[in-house]
């Protein structure tokens, strides 16, 4: 059996370009005691992988040159020596940008019996789901009917903590790149103000809809977003950082906020998490999600790009808004 796969052909400066990939053509193994060979169905491709194309030491070590690159995707056991893991299971696992491929078997997880479309279990019921979850109710604290803001709130984890927050009763902002975006947020998702960040200051928005203040700012973006929110909290107002994606692509070091300050005065906590340091929720997580998603409590998009050719293209397409909710890459199989 055969397998292309994506490397990463140099390291990218500043936007990644298409030139800082290749596609390569490899043959899979057949599978050894213990090993399993699975076809992918689907594969992610998340921000955190830009910070991982750069070498340096981080949470998950840097992709080296000339080798495929890695990350979260879900395929089928198409054949297996491994009594754990027979033939026709969906397994989620960080064998993703390639189409096949053989493993152990114990770096494989089940998913077991599937309440939603496979792609969602990258999305929604996902990483990026379990990241609002435990970013929103645990790390930010939530109490019901608070004033919760969120940027990168059209995206796969920004859709959710706003869906999540008004689930519980909050008053909810968000922020994203597009019209169409915002549309979808105030018109489906039910939030209660929504705005362009290309459009006008992020500040008089924040004071327009959120005249109280701000007691949970869900940060994805960083830099001025950040600026702007810590203005607007109330206090002992929450603030995980999720992420600071308008950063990524910086060549230069990034001027953090210049009123940092505000954060004694009115007792603020601002915490960075990775969604790993919470796997004990993990099964609590997808309980509850499941059963969100499949009641509608909890809508969700996926922007598709279909064949492993595409996964550089929708890789850059996260840096330039091309994504509303998750972005998915589809394999054949
Ligand atoms: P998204 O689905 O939100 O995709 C990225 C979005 O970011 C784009 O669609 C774009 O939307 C927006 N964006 C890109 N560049 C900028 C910019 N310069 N300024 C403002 N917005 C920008 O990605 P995810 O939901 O997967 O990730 C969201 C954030 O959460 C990221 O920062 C990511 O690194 C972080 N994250 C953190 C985790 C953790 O464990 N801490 C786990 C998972 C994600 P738009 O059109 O609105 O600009």
């Amino acid at each position: 059996m055969e397998s292309r796969e994506i490397r990463l052909l140099r390291r990218p400066v500043g936007m990644p370009q298409p030139e800082d990939f290749e596609i390569a053509t490899v043959d899979v193994p057949e599978p050894e005691e213990g090993e399993v060979q699975v076809q992918n169905l689907c594969m992610s491709v998340d921000p955190y992988m830009r910070g991982r194309m750069i070498d340096r030491k981080s949470y998950t070590p840097p992709f080296q040159v000339g080798e495929p690159l890695n990350g979260g995707a879900i395929g089928k056991v198409v054949a297996s020596a491994d009594p754990d893991h027979p033939v026709g299971e969906h397994v989620s696992h960080r064998w993703g940008w390639r189409e096949a491929f053989t493993c152990p078997g114990k770096e494989l997880q089940g998913l077991g019996e599937l309440k939603a479309p496979v792609s969602a279990y990258l999305g929604a019921i996902g990483m990026p789901g379990m990241t609002a979850y435990v970013g929103l109710l645990e790390v930010g604290a939530l109490k019901d009917g608070e004033t919760v803001f969120v940027s990168g709130a059209a995206g796969a984890v920004g859709s959710i903590v706003g869906q999540i927050a008004k689930l519980h009763g909050c008053r909810v902002l968000g922020s994203a790149g597009s019209a169409e975006k915002i549309a979808w947020l105030t018109d489906e998702l039910g939030f209660d103000y929504a705005f362009d960040y290309h459009d006008g200051s992020i500040l008089d928005h924040l004071r327009e809809g959120a005249p109280d203040g701000i007691d949970v700012y869900f940060d994805n973006v960083g830099g001025e977003h950040l600026q702007a929110a810590l203005t607007c909290m109330r206090p002992s107002g929450r603030i995980p950082l999720c992420g600071a994606i308008s950063m990524y692509n910086a060549t230069e070091p990034v001027p953090g906020p210049n009123n940092l300050t505000m954060a004694i005065g009115l007792s603020l906590t601002l915490r960075g998490f990775i969604v790993s340091n919470f796997n004990h929720l993990a099964a609590q997580f997808r309980s509850e999600m499941e059963e969100w998603v499949t009641n509608g409590s909890i809508k969700y998009r996926e922007t598709i790009f279909a064949g492993i050719e595409k996964a550089p293209e929708a890789f850059i397409g996260l840096f330039t808004g091309a994504n509303t909710g998750k972005m998915v890459v589809t394999l054949g199989g």
